[in-house]
């Protein structure tokens, strides 16, 4: 059987997160949330709600800073993010997707030493729907069209840095879960999708 995990980058945020929320109930599938550390200071009760609705909550750092990411402290930021996210909802896997999906050798390192495991981005399916001006049609399209046995989708239901709507990519999954389904696609968390698919030990030294 066909597998899809549908990820979320970016939130939480009070508006798009609950929309997305509202969405993945209606269609009764699991979901997995990379958010952002300062992002959860500002809306923690949207991160409680997530956890609350049966979802995956993921690190996407702190700050969602470049040059934090090259040669910052990224590392110190995402363990300050977990901590965050465990006070909210009590331990949780760790699982990290890097902010521009950047992952340096020595980051690494760190993180496994850390517990973490490292959302693959081989797998990941892309669709520039954080692009102003994208049309929901046009985050449809690449979804269905990009979709393999067994995929991560990468959408985006936050702001990264406060600007912008997500509007596509929320309305688009009113039309990309439903035919999925059609196609036959089981619906997994990240977590879920990496066990089965063997992903783990792709990313595990
Ligand atoms: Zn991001």
């Amino acid at each position: 059987m066909p597998e899809v995990a549908l990820t979320f980058d970016d939130g939480p945020h009070p508006l798009h997160t609950r929309a997305v929320l509202e969405r993945l109930d209606k269609f009764g599938v699991p979901a997995t949330f990379f958010v952002v550390g300062k992002n959860v200071r500002r809306h923690p009760e949207v991160v409680r709600e997530t956890h609350l609705a049966g979802h995956s909550i993921g690190n996407h750092s702190f700050g969602h800073q470049f040059l934090s990411t090259v040669f910052g402290k990224i590392f110190e930021e995402t363990q300050r993010t977990q901590e965050l996210i465990e006070a909210l909802v009590g331990p949780v896997p760790k699982v990290f997707r890097s902010p521009y999906g950047m992952s340096p050798p020595w980051l690494l390192d760190k993180l496994y030493g850390a517990g973490f495991a490292i959302a693959p981005t081989m797998q990941a399916l892309r669709v520039g729907d954080c692009f102003p001006g994208i049309s929901t049609d046009t985050v449809v399209r690449r979804v269905l069209e990009g979709v393999g046995k067994s995929s991560i989708i990468v959408l985006h239901e936050g702001l990264a840095n406060g600007r912008g709507t997500r509007t596509a990519s929320v309305r688009a999954l009113d039309r990309i879960i439903p035919e999925l389904r059609n196609r036959g696609y089981e619906f997994k968390t990240l977590n879920e999708l990496m066990d089965s698919s063997g992903y783990r030990q792709l990313v595990y030294p």
